[in-house]
């Protein structure tokens, strides 16, 4: 069984524990942290809120999602 995930930001459970979840929260918090977060994995925040706005489909929250998932894995430094 896979973990749940949780958001990189502010460390937050996704309802179902999915990526795409996960996502969806970070745009619906859309905060400087969680904004700036997205920045930093060399993505745009706008580009990604206006394509999931103006396009069919879950294709933005598919990228953040791959990203967040790309994140989890990342052996923390504790
Ligand atoms: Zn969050």
């Amino acid at each position: 069984m896979s973990e749940p995930v949780k958001c990189p930001v502010c460390g937050k459970k996704a309802k179902t524990g999915s990526a795409i979840d996960c996502a969806r929260h970070m745009f619906g918090i859309g905060d400087k942290p969680h904004r700036a977060w997205v920045e930093a994995q060399g993505l745009s925040f706008i580009d990604l809120l206006i394509e999931q706005a103006t396009t069919p489909g879950n294709k933005s929250y598919v990228t953040l999602a791959e990203f967040i998932e790309k994140a989890q894995r990342k052996p923390r430094w504790t």
